[in-house]
């Protein structure tokens, strides 16, 4: 089921009372409407989480005159990686660049990371790099994908608590499609532990809109 943040008449209408005369409690508010406290506490409830309303205990409920862009905002910086993340598919970096190409096609993905003998990010290796390789005169069964790879230090990446927002912004400003959601080591060196794409920040812009408030 979807839910939209989309109000209701009720809603609409417990706005307006609230507006008019807030500070105000949920009893004036259901006598107003002719209503239950109980039947109104579930609207009352959005209306709350949904920022359009404040709660204050023994005032009752006031208007926070907070604009829907003013929201959406406040709700694109509550949206962290760790909610919107996808599963890695990473390669080691000994792999010839035929297999890399398979991996690709299999697990139906547009960027892989690679990693050495000990699981750590090596590398990011797209689409136009494997294609760029392909059309070279090289024999790609034998050809390591850490020639072609772009390699650590120049890697983008996140962790699990950076802002989705702020993984957004490093996509667009550096041109890329993905970026490797990463665990730092005490060594220096980085763990993949997840992916997000430009898929999955479509999904939290969608999610934005169909808000499970
Ligand atoms: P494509 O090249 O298929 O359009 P991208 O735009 O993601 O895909 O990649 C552009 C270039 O940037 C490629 O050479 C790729 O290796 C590199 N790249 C991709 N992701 C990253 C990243 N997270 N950090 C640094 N470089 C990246």
């Amino acid at each position: 089921m979807v839910r939209t943040i989309e109000l209701n008449k009720r809603q609409e209408h417990i706005l307006q009372i609230v507006k008019e005369n807030g500070p105000i409690t949920g009893e004036a508010i259901a006598d107003r409407l002719s209503l239950t406290r109980a039947t109104l506490r579930p609207d009352l409830a959005i209306l709350t989480m949904a920022g359009y309303l404040d709660a204050r205990p023994r005032v009752g409920y006031f208007y926070t005159g907070k604009t829907g862009t003013q929201l959406l905002t406040e709700n694109l910086k509550k949206i962290y990686v760790k909610d919107f993340q996808s599963i890695p598919v990473v390669v080691s970096e000994n792999v010839s660049v035929y297999d890399a190409i398979c991996t690709m096609f299999l697990e139906d993905v547009g960027t892989l990371f690679v990693v050495d003998g000990k699981s750590h990010l090596v590398g990011v290796l797209s689409r136009k790099d494997l294609l760029r390789a392909s059309i070279g005169k090289q024999e790609l069964t034998s050809l390591p994908v850490n020639i072609i790879m772009t390699r650590m230090p120049n890697i983008t990446v996140c962790e699990k608590d950076d802002l989705l927002i702020d993984v957004a912004k490093d996509l667009i400003d550096k041109q890329i499609d993905a970026v490797p959601v990463v665990k730092q080591l005490e060594t220096g060196e980085v763990e993949v532990v997840g992916r997000i794409t430009k898929t999955n920040i479509t999904k939290a812009f969608v999610s934005l809109a169909e808000e499970d408030i």
